[in-house]
């Protein structure tokens, strides 16, 4: 048979016993791939150019799995809406490390391939909308420049799923730089085996922090480290308008990339109290409350490994109680920066902050979008008449005067903001009308809208449809959790 290239080498199965469960996928009773992503795999520095769809299908569905997978389902626990529960892969299998041809290590895994024992009630799978819908927006996310797990394939198993309604099953294939999360450390935590905990920290560190293996204080460094990333990341989604969804701990990665695309969905006109997710009843994770709830999030990363901080208790409990502490700084401060380079800010003045409040109060009372206020200050015209009210055009005056003292060119500053403000985004209208489409089987306008997001910064001109919110607000748009 071709060579594909797998270069497994697994390590996370090296762990103990209670890290995970070995356990296979189960296989499905007629696999169709419905969507592979070539980029990625050549990124990977896999070779699928000879495998027909067909071998594709058995691939990508478990049913013929590559040799030197040891497949396995993590056990892991998690403050779901801020209770906690003992979880684990209920659904989801991993096949194992892969090793691009610069040794970069990308965990292969499998969403929807049956169940574990961490299943509890659930059926171990996946339905074909909510796979698409996870392929899509990390696609999408992932051309926003952030870190995000990738989306390698999605097959239909050929079985239905049955939920509200009877639905087309699917398996999605999730490229990430690890599945440790948060959840991973509490998990491991609950055991009280500090042994474990350990092991725990080395790897990860081993992982995603390697600059820390020579360090004499791993744990500190490494809350350290996490919160930065954890920062970032939450930076960045909120540049973008992105609203995760459902934040709880075993849905944050400890290496900073997005994970577990379930109900998330792109902020239309600016309001900070946006949630789309039907569960969300109380807006635990609205827009606004993504930086505090990522600081929540990593106070329990920090509850965690505080055994390993110090051995006296108290010491260590401040030490990590500091840091903490400190998330609203860092975040204020990079929050800043951000937005300042959303409106191609350079220097430091004393009004910035108000500046960029005002144009916040602004939007929000006027229901402008968030996205295309700042296309509009890039100078991409649009129709709308709010960009002609007196209180935007004042506004507008007093960002001029503010750029006049940028000491850089007004090309640098057009530069900047083409950087950091996408004039494209997974419009919720134009991701619920590809889905509904591919889901009747469909995958037109799936593609083309994958093929728009590939370049959400660039001034293309067939985009404009692709640039607008439906004329129904944003208000009206609702996502399920809807595995
Ligand atoms: P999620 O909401 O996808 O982040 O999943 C939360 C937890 O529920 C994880 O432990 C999942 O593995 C588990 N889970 C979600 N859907 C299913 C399902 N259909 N069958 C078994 N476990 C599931
Ligand atoms: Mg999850």
């Amino acid at each position: 048979m071709h060579k594909i290239n797998w270069k497994f080498d697994n390590t996370y199965s090296k762990l103990s016993k209670t890290f995970r469960e070995f356990v296979k996928p189960t296989p499905v009773h007629n696999p169709e791939i419905v969507i592979f992503n070539h980029q990625l795999a050549k990124e990977l520095d896999l070779d699928f150019s000879k495998i027909n769809n067909i071998e594709l299908s058995k691939i990508f569905s478990g049913n013929s799995l590559p040799q030197e997978t040891q497949t396995l389902a993590q056990a892991y626990a998690g403050h779901q809406f801020g209770h906690f529960t003992m979880l684990g892969d209920g659904r989801a299998v991993l096949l194992g490390e892969h090793l691009d041809n610069k040794k970069n290590r990308y965990d292969i895994q499998f969403k929807g391939s049956g169940r574990t024992s961490f299943s509890r009630g659930g059926d171990g799978r996946a339905a074909l909308g909510p796979m698409l819908r996870e392929y899509l927006i990390s696609e999408a996310i992932h051309k926003l420049n952030i870190p995000t797990t990738r989306s390698l394939a999605v097959v239909k198993t050929g079985e239905k799923v049955v939920r509200e309604n009877l639905l087309e099953g699917a398996i999605l294939t999730r490229i990430a730089s690890s599945h440790i999360r948060v959840g991973t450390f509490q998990y491991i935590a609950a055991t009280q085996n500090i042994e474990n905990l350990n092991t725990l920290v080395d790897y990860t560190i081993n992982r995603h922090y390697p600059e820390l293996n020579s360090s004499k204080f791993k744990a500190y460094d490494l809350l350290n480290l996490v919160i930065e990333r954890q920062c970032n990341l939450v930076i960045e989604w909120m540049r973008v308008g992105f609203i995760h969804g459902v934040m709880n701990t075993d849905n944050m990665s400890v290496s900073g990339e997005t994970i577990d695309y379930g109900p998330c969905a792109f902020m239309d006109h600016y309001d900070p109290k946006t949630v789309f997710s039907s569960i969300d009843k109380f807006g635990r994770y609205a827009f606004s409350n993504q930086p505090p709830i990522t600081k929540w999030n990593l106070a329990r990363f920090a509850e965690c490994i505080v055994p390993l901080i110090d051995k006296n208790e108290d010491y260590a409990i401040k030490l990590a109680t500091d840091l903490i502490d400190n998330f609203q700084n860092v975040y204020e401060d990079k929050w800043l920066k951000m937005m300042k380079n959303k409106l191609g800010l350079f220097g430091e003045e004393k009004k910035d902050k108000k500046l960029i409040n005002d144009l916040l109060d602004w939007m929000e009372k006027n229901k402008a979008d968030y996205t295309n206020t700042f296309c509009h200050l890039m100078g991409i015209k649009s129709n709308d008449d709010i960009y002609k009210k007196n209180n935007f055009l004042e506004w507008n005056h007093k960002w001029k005067m503010r750029s006049e003292l940028n000491n850089s060119s007004k090309e640098n500053q057009i530069k900047l903001m083409k950087e950091n403000n996408p004039i494209i985004i997974p419009r919720n209208h134009k991701v619920e009308e590809a889905l509904t489409e591919a889901e009747k089987g469909n995958l037109e306008k799936i593609m083309k809208l994958l093929s728009i997001l590939k370049d959400p910064y660039g001034n293309i001109e067939i985009t404009r449809e692709y640039q607008m919110p439906d004329t129904e607000s944003n208000k009206i748009y609702q996502t399920y959790c809807g595995t």
